[in-house]
């Protein structure tokens, strides 16, 4: 991955004029794990629609990072997307993602992710990685061009090694 790292850290703009930090001329925020937590934890307390506000703000995200990783790396087919959710997720700090299963002819992907941030952002035992299955998914749609969905089928937070998501095409989840 050292070939990425390179990439990406030349495609890193930072722009003091500004105060303002892009890759592919997409502005991201450098922000600690922990705002996302805590507005998690905080959010939850109102009840169960938070879970798909922060799956749907995941999404949003997720489509904003595969337009500019996309971009600077010219992903284009499903390989391409495959490796860009394991390299530049990795990299980017979400934990370590690797897909497990890949069925490009349905567009069915099982994910793991070890090491996710939020995996302790709320109530143990529970799922909570609403916002990581949310990216997943939205940087699908962006390179699959297509409406997909992601869930979360297993925890760290419920006492398993990993995370697990089912990534598939959105109709398939009605
Ligand atoms: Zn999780």
């Amino acid at each position: 991955m050292f070939i990425e790292k390179i990439k990406l850290l030349k495609n890193l703009k930072i722009d003091e004029s500004k105060g303002e930090m892009s890759i592919g001329g997409v502005r991201f925020l450098m922000i600690s794990p922990e705002l996302l937590c805590s507005l998690q934890r905080n959010l939850l307390k109102i009840g169960p629609v938070m879970e798909r506000m922060f799956y749907d703000a995941g999404k949003d995200c997720g489509k904003e990072f595969a337009r500019s990783v996309s971009k600077v790396f010219k992903i284009k087919d499903k390989d391409g997307f495959v490796d860009m959710c394991e390299k530049f997720g990795t990299l980017s700090g979400w934990g370590k993602l690797t897909i497990v299963e890949k069925d490009y002819d349905n567009d069915r992907y099982r994910i793991n992710l070890s090491n996710s941030f939020l995996s302790g952002a709320g109530e143990k035992g529970k799922k909570n990685c609403y916002f990581n299955a949310g990216m997943l998914a939205g940087s699908a749609e962006i390179i699959l061009k297509k409406e997909m969905d992601a869930v979360e089928t297993k925890c760290a937070s419920q006492g398993h090694s990993h995370c697990e998501f089912l990534m598939k095409p959105s109709k398939e989840f009605v």
